[in-house]
């Protein structure tokens, strides 16, 4: 059974097109400047070389027309024909609270998509463009939406309410969703695997620490808590934004700068974070370089960014009262090092003591714990599209 997942952005469109009897990535590609001029399409078949084709993509059907083509390429392609891919999974940010698992996209399906759009106006516009656009060239294949949202269904009502009048919930859903749900129930099962223990008797709390970061409380296999909130602007520090702030910083700025809701909204979101506080970069690649260089903003940056995530874990011990690992994913999570200990020394009352040895490593699987170290710490390369292809692949066998 060979599944094509799709993660479609407003100029962009994502894919992977897996075989799931072996779990084997057949191709990956990405359509970049979708309805701008200078389109062009990036293949990877698995094992071979990058194809770049450059042609005009107006839209996203047909950046999906040329993915379809490009998959079925008598030189290039992966598949003889169309009928080889059973079924397309799709990427949608914002189930809101109408979906607490993924489901077989149908016309009210859509409609209730559209209805979360409200509350993730640039990313669930466009995921539903992707479906459409798919439902087009492939009316006879069943979609699956995958939401990123729905993972944190099961936070408990004093996770996710905030304490603002009971009336503005109801009215506008104003409360916690949190993101990367994907990723987070990913890693927190496969550290289960790892652990070799059922994750129904297991306490963990997933780092997703990427360009953009959020930590889950996972318990017993569900999410109880997680940092990112009504928006993903919340919780950690991240790339660009800002995470956690008092909220009247907001009317302050407003006030004292001159500025109007969206210019704030745009400070908050595009010019915060690691980058506003350094002045250096987005990128924590170049963070580390400058606090190697002696930098001073540089290394409070990332003091403040490792403060904040272990500020994070320590709360959901107690939210969960107990932890049994902490799992690192994500560009940072997975190739920095530094962070990873430097998060893991502030829990070292709790019981976590690391392998220094162990912990020099990049983008693999390891656990990288001291030996009799009382809560497991573990690095796992996370892999949302081959989550979206299993959650496509056991809503087809139901
Ligand atoms: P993501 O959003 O998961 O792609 O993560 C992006 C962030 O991870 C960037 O800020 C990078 O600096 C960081 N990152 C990615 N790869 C590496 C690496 N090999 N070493 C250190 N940091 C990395």
């Amino acid at each position: 059974m060979n599944i094509l997942v799709i993660n479609c952005g407003s100029s962009s469109l994502k894919y992977q097109l897996i075989n799931m009897n072996e779990e084997k990535v057949y191709a990956k590609g990405l359509c970049e400047r979708i309805g701008i001029d200078g389109s062009r399409l990036k293949h990877t078949p698995s094992g071979k070389d990058t194809i770049i084709i450059e042609a005009p993509m107006p839209n996203h059907k047909e950046a999906v027309k040329m993915v379809l083509d490009a998959l079925t390429h008598e030189e290039y392609g992966v598949v003889k024909s169309m009928d080889e891919i059973s079924a397309v999974g799709h990427r949608v940010v914002h189930g809101g609270e109408s979906f607490s698992e993924s489901v077989i996209i149908d016309e009210e399906v859509k409609k209730a998509i559209e209805a979360c759009s409200e509350l993730a106006p640039l990313h669930n516009p466009p995921n539903l463009i992707g479906i459409e656009a798919c439902q087009h060239l492939m009316p006879n294949t069943p979609m699956v939406a995958v939401f990123d949202t729905a993972f944190h269904q099961t936070m408990p009502n004093y996770a996710y309410l905030y304490a603002i009048p009971y009336e503005l919930y109801e009215k506008h859903k104003i409360r916690r969703y949190g993101f990367h749900g994907t990723s987070h129930k990913y890693v927190a099962y496969r550290a289960a695997e790892l652990l070799g223990k059922p994750i129904e008797e297991l306490k963990i709390v997933t780092c997703h620490l990427g360009n953009g970061a959020s930590v889950c409380a996972v318990k017993n296999g569900k999410s109880v808590d997680t940092s990112m909130g009504f928006t993903p602007l919340a919780g950690l520090v991240m790339g660009t934004r800002c995470g956690d702030i008092d909220p009247a910083i907001v009317t302050y700025l407003q006030d004292k700068e001159n500025l109007s809701a969206q210019e704030v909204d745009n400070l908050l979101n595009k010019k915060s974070g690691v980058l506003g506080l350094s002045g250096i970069s987005s990128d924590f690649r170049d963070i580390e370089d400058a606090v190697k260089e002696g930098n001073e903003k540089a290394a409070v940056t990332m003091d403040v960014f490792n403060y904040i995530v272990a500020k994070y874990v320590g709360a959901y011990a107690a939210a969960m009262n107990g932890l049994d690992a902490i799992v690192f994913t994500a560009g940072l999570g997975e190739n920095n090092h530094e962070v990873r200990r430097d998060v893991c020394k502030y829990l070292e009352f709790l019981g976590v003591k690391i392998d220094e040895e162990k912990n020099q490593c990049r983008g693999v699987e390891r656990d990288f714990s001291a030996e009799g170290a009382k809560i497991r710490t573990l690095v796992i390369p996370t892999n949302e599209e081959l989550m979206i292809a299993r959650e496509t692949k056991n809503l087809l066998k139901k």
